[in-house]
C-alpha cells in the first residue's frame, strides 16, 4: 500500500471536479479543509460540510449525459472517501469496493402498461454500467496509486471491459424486445400506442450475463 496522503488528495480531487461548475464557495471551503489538515490534521471543518439542506452531499456534479453521469458518480465516490477518512481522522483509504457503492444487477427503464412496450434509455444503461464498474475501478486505482486518473472519465467509459459489457447488455436488450433509445426524456406517453399508462420498470441482469429478467416488484400490465 503506497504512502499516499489520501485525505488531502481526495480534497484536491473534489476541488478539480467542482471547477467551472459554479461551486466556488465549496472550492473555498475545501481550501480551508486542506489548510486545517496541513496545520494540525483537523478534519472537523470538512465534516461540518455534510448533513442538512444545501450541504456538501447535495452537490451535483456533471451534466445529463454519459460523461456527466460518470463524472457525477466519481465525485460521489471521492466524496465518500473524503468523508470516511475525515471521520476516522486518517489517511489510509478503504480497499473494499462495497465502501464506494454496492454493485446492483438492476437495470431500470420504462414500460407501457397498456401495450407492454418496453424501453431502456442509453443513460439508464450507463447508470447500470457506472454502478457496476466504478467501485472496483476506484479500488484498483487506489491500489495502483493513481487515483487522480479516475477523473479522466472518458478513459473509463471507453475502457475495454466497459465497452464489452455495454455491447453485451445492448444485445440482451435487443433480444428481450426492449427498445434501446437515445431519447432521455421522461416517458409521459407510450411511443407505440400513445397510452399515458407508462411506468418505470426494472429488469435483473443475471450473474452469468445471459438473461434479462423482469424484476418481481414491477407494476402489473393492464
Ligand atoms: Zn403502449
Amino acid at each position: 500500500m503506497p504512502n499516499t496522503a489520501y485525505y488531502r488528495l481526495s480534497l484536491t480531487l473534489l476541488q478539480q471536479l467542482l471547477e467551472g461548475a459554479g461551486y466556488d464557495n465549496w472550492i473555498a471551503w475545501l481550501n480551508e479543509d486542506i489548510r486545517l489538515w496541513d496545520e494540525n490534521q483537523s478534519t472537523e471543518h470538512h465534516l461540518r460540510a455534510y448533513g442538512g439542506m444545501g450541504s456538501f452531499n447535495d452537490v451535483i456534479v456533471g451534466s445529463n449525459d454519459t460523461q456527466g453521469l460518470w463524472k457525477g458518480r466519481v465525485f460521489g465516490m471521492i466524496q465518500s472517501l473524503a468523508y470516511g477518512l475525515a471521520q476516522k481522522n486518517i489517511d489510509t483509504a478503504p480497499l473494499d469496493p462495497s465502501f464506494y457503492g454496492s454493485a446492483s444487477e438492476i437495470l431500470s427503464g420504462w414500460r407501457c402498461r397498456a401495450c407492454g412496450h418496453a424501453i431502456i434509455t442509453e443513460i439508464q444503461l450507463e447508470q447500470y454500467l457506472a454502478g457496476y464498474f466504478l467501485p472496483t475501478f476506484m479500488v484498483n486505482y487506489l491500489k495502483d496509486d493513481k487515483l487522480s486518473e479516475l477523473l479522466a472519465v472518458e478513459n473509463l467509459i471507453n475502457s475495454v471491459e466497459v465497452v464489452a459489457k455495454r455491447e453485451a447488455i445492448g444485445q440482451l436488450i435487443q433480444q428481450s424486445n426492449i427498445e434501446l433509445t437515445t431519447n432521455n426524456q421522461w416517458l409521459w406517453t407510450c411511443p407505440r400506442c400513445q397510452s399515458s399508462e407508462t411506468c418505470s420498470y426494472r429488469w435483473e441482469l443475471h450473474e452469468d450475463g445471459t438473461s434479462l429478467l423482469e424484476a418481481a416488484d414491477n407494476l402489473d400490465m393492464l
